[in-house]
C-alpha cells in the first residue's frame, strides 16, 4: 500500500448505496445521475455505472469526464456557459441545462437541435448554511418566477430543481415537492423530464426509501414526466476514508496529535462548514485532538477517543472522506496530496494515483 496520506475508496462500502439507488429506480422509475462536483474519482465508475444512469455536471470539464469515463446519460449544467464552451458542451452531452432564460436565449441557435432544460429556483431549501443555500436571498441559481419561464417554455423539454441539502427528512422533501407542484405545476406538465437535483439523503440508515419511491412515481405519473435525481453525497456516503499517520504529539491543555495530512488541503469542507471529522471506533479513556500539518492554526480534524495514548507512527482512518474532498484537494502549504487507492470487493487494495513534487510544481507554472 502507498505511504500515507491516501484516500481509500472501499467498493464493498460503496455497494449498499448503489444498491439502494438501483432499487429506487426499479420502484419509482426515477433515473439517478451522479453529481460529479461531489465525487469524480473515475477509477470506480466501472462499478457505479452498473447501478446509475449517468452523470450530471457543473462545468465543461465535468461534462467531458462524465461522457468519457462514466457514459450513459450526460447532463450538462453550468451556472454560466462561456461562448467558447457551448459547442463542445453540446457535442459531448445528451442534455444541456441553462441556469437562466437569458443564457438559453443567448445559445438558442447552437443548441437548437439538442435537448434543452432550464434550472428553476423554487425559493425554498433545506440548507441551514447560507453559503450553500440555493434559495438564499438574491440567489443567482436558476429562474424563480413562473412569468419569466413561461416565454421560453417552448424552447425546452425539462426543468432542473436543486433545493435539497443533506435532507434526511422525507416529510420535508415531500412538503417542498408539493410547493413546487403548486407554484410550477402548470409549467412542469408541459415538460417531458424533471430533475429534482441532489441533496436527498436517501441512502442513509432508516430513510423511508419506499415512501420516496412512491412519491417520485406519483410525481412522474401525474405530471407525465421522466424523473431524474442527481445524487452526489448520497451515492458515496461512508464509502471512503482518509488514511493518515501520526507524525508528532504534544500537550497544551489537551493531548494533541499532528498527522501527515491537512484539513484545509484534503478535507476542506470540514473547515468551510465548521464540522468535525469522524473517526471509528471513537471510544476509550484517551482523548486526543487530531491536527493537520499545515500552519493554519485551526487545521483540526476533531477530538476523538482512543484506547491508548497516540504516538508517532500510529495509523488513523478519518471516516466518510469521499464527498467534496478529492474534488477539492489542493496544494496549500505544499503538503503532499493524498494518493488514491481502491479496495476491491475481495479485499485487495490497489493504488490508482499518486502525487509528487512534480505535480505540485506543475500546478504553479
Ligand atoms: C451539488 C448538486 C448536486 C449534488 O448534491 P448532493 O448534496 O451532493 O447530493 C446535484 N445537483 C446539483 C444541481 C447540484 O448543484
Amino acid at each position: 500500500m502507498p505511504d500515507t496520506p491516501y484516500y481509500l475508496i472501499d467498493k464493498s462500502r460503496l455497494l449498499p448505496n448503489l444498491e439502494k439507488i438501483a432499487w429506487l429506480r426499479e420502484e419509482s422509475g426515477a433515473k439517478s445521475l451522479l453529481a460529479l462536483k461531489c465525487f469524480a474519482t473515475w477509477g470506480v465508475f466501472d462499478l457505479m455505472r452498473q447501478y446509475m444512469d449517468g452523470t450530471t455536471s457543473s462545468s465543461l470539464f465535468e461534462v467531458k469526464l462524465g461522457a468519457e469515463e462514466f457514459g450513459g446519460e450526460t447532463h450538462a449544467y453550468s451556472v454560466a456557459w462561456a461562448d467558447h464552451e457551448i459547442d463542445e458542451v453540446i457535442r459531448v452531452s445528451d442534455k444541456v441545462i441553462f441556469n437562466t432564460a437569458n443564457q438559453l436565449r443567448r445559445f438558442e441557435a447552437p443548441s437548437r437541435d439538442h435537448t434543452r432544460g432550464l434550472r428553476v429556483n423554487p425559493g425554498v431549501s433545506t440548507s441551514d448554511f447560507d453559503l450553500a443555500d440555493p434559495a438564499r436571498p438574491f440567489s443567482r441559481l436558476g429562474e424563480h418566477a413562473p412569468e419569466d419561464i413561461e416565454p421560453v417554455a417552448d424552447m425546452i423539454s425539462g426543468f432542473m430543481f436543486h433545493n435539497n441539502c443533506e435532507n434526511a427528512d422525507f416529510e420535508r422533501f415531500d412538503a417542498m415537492l408539493g410547493m413546487i407542484e403548486q407554484r410550477f405545476g402548470h409549467l412542469i406538465r408541459r415538460m417531458d423530464w424533471i430533475s429534482l437535483g441532489g441533496g436527498i439523503h436517501f441512502t442513509g440508515d432508516g430513510y423511508p426509501l419506499d415512501k420516496l419511491a412512491e412519491r417520485l412515481k406519483r410525481f412522474g405519473g401525474q405530471n407525465e414526466v421522466q424523473v431524474y435525481l442527481e445524487p452526489g453525497e448520497a451515492a458515496i456516503t461512508n464509502s471512503t476514508t482518509l488514511e493518515v499517520t501520526v507524525l508528532d504529539t504534544l500537550h497544551n491543555g489537551k493531548n494533541l496529535a499532528i498527522v501527515d495530512s491537512s484539513v484545509e488541503a484534503h478535507m476542506l469542507d470540514l473547515l468551510i462548514y465548521r464540522e468535525s471529522g469522524k473517526m471509528t471506533p471513537d471510544d476509550g479513556p484517551e482523548e486526543w485532538m487530531i491536527c493537520g500539518k499545515s500552519c493554519l492554526a485551526g487545521d483540526i480534524f476533531g477530538e476523538f477517543r482512543f484506547p491508548q495514548p497516540l504516538t508517532a507512527g500510529d495509523r488513523l482512518s478519518v471516516q466518510d472522506a469521499g464527498g467534496y474532498t478529492m474534488v477539492k484537494k489542493n496544494w496549500f502549504n505544499g503538503v503532499k496530496m493524498p494518493a488514491i487507492a481502491i479496495r476491491e470487493t475481495d479485499g485487495t487494495e490497489r493504488l490508482v494515483r499518486d502525487f509528487g513534487y512534480d505535480d505540485f510544481k506543475a500546478a504553479l507554472g
